[in-house]
């Protein structure tokens, strides 16, 4: 189907942050499969561990144990501060489990129409729960009828939420992305998260983040919300868990952990052993080669370079974003920057019409980041 609208490239191999076409040209990829190979392409531990789990046991369903599930369970929770999990295969899926529990938590608390708070700007799945939690026009359109039950307020704006706070009785849930990515690499204001726990807490909302982007150390550390000294009751991750074997995770604490109970979701594949297997070689090698840490100081650096090159750029409105989830916002439209940049060997993306997005591996070496740098900002001058 024509789902996509592609570039005129084919690749067949990759290697770290290298990736090669059909006819051998080298790029570089700085948006690593839309931030899912934080690891890089075919990264030897997730090979390694891929390859031994699938001459051992790739599938068995979740009508049975799956010891490998567990322990990846127990790390996720142990570096999330949430108490248990339930595996999907993709990130809307996984927001999927999230807004099942709102709706349980509110029915719990006698809501007959549970409602969930989203942002503008959001962006949570294709799915048509998450696509009706979604805000972008384009997503929902021809969708109709979309799933009620979604409220949606100004990213980043506090009045707003008292505003519903004191007017409906519906709210179970406040559902964003602690850094908006398809949105435009949205930051949250310094005291935001803080202030959305405090106001879920005053009224009994669940706080649900959606680090299907920010997560797995992107953003310097390994959960976006890590830096505010926050805990949601629950989160969701997937795109860099499997490093592109697909696994997707929603992580609950607190009366959120309770709400599913054997028999109110399921998943064929979720959590299955050959998935796990990789997310667990990920969780290693991430924390193994402190890629966290790693993560915060390129993207300063990517971030420093950027500014100083472009410093004189008329159409430039702002650099911003956190480790290695960067956005580069025009004052012009410039989805064209994508084909250009492929031209010259560049992998980037191009979100909100106007800002360029960064999502490159975070095994990048500092003369690969400078590379970047360099290449992009030669092109966005001449563009
Ligand atoms: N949530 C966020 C914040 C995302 O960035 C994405 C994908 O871009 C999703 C959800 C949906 O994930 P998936 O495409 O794996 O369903």
């Amino acid at each position: 189907m024509a789902a996509y609208g592609r570039l005129p490239i084919a690749f067949e191999k990759g290697d770290g942050v290298r990736l090669y076409d059909i006819n051998g040209k080298e790029y570089i990829d700085a948006i690593a499969g839309i931030g899912v190979c934080g690891l890089g392409h075919c990264h030897p531990a997730v090979t390694q561990a891929v390859n031994k789990q699938v001459s051992r046991l790739v599938h068995t369903s979740n009508m049975y144990h799956i010891p490998l599930q567990e322990q990846l369970a127990a790390r996720l929770c142990q570096l999330s501060g949430m108490e248990n999990c339930f595996f999907s295969n993709s990130g809307a899926e996984a927001n999927e489990a999230a807004l099942k529990i709102a709706r349980l938590h509110g029915h719990k608390k006698n809501i007959d129409a549970p409602a969930v708070i989203v942002m503008e700007g959001a962006f949570h799945g294709r799915t048509l729960a998450t696509l009706s939690a979604t805000s972008n026009r384009k997503v929902r359109a021809g969708f109709e009828p979309l799933v009620s039950g979604f409220i949606r307020a100004p990213f980043n704006d506090m009045e707003s939420l008292r505003n519903i706070a004191k007017n409906n009785q519906t709210v179970a849930a406040v559902m964003l992305e602690p850094i908006q990515g398809e949105g435009g690499i949205n930051m949250p204001n310094a005291d935001y998260l803080a202030a959305v726990r405090k106001i879920c807490d005053d009224n009994q909302w669940l706080l649900i983040l959606d680090e299907i982007q920010t997560g797995n150390c992107r953003t310097g550390k390994y959960f976006n919300y890590q830096h505010f000294d926050i805990l949601p009751d629950v989160v969701t991750s997937a795109k860099g868990l499997g490093n592109g074997i697909p696994i997707g995770v929603c992580m609950a604490a607190n009366q959120a952990a309770e709400a599913i109970q054997a028999g109110s979701h399921g998943s064929t594949y979720g959590g299955n052993p050959l998935a796990c297997a990789a997310a667990l070689a990920v969780l290693d090698t991430l924390e193994n080669d402190n890629l966290a840490q790693r993560a915060h100081d390129l993207g300063q650096r990517i971030k420093d370079g950027l500014q100083q090159a472009l410093a004189e750029y008329d159409y430039l409105t702002e650099i911003r974003g956190q480790g290695l989830m960067l956005g580069i916002e025009l004052n012009k439209p410039c989805i064209e920057l994508m084909k250009l940049a492929a031209e010259q060997g560049l992998l980037i993306n191009v979100t909100a019409e106007k800002v360029i997005r960064l999502l490159p591996p975070l095994i990048l070496s500092d003369q690969e980041a400078d590379g970047i740098v360099n290449t992009l900002s030669k092109l966005i001058i001449a563009f």
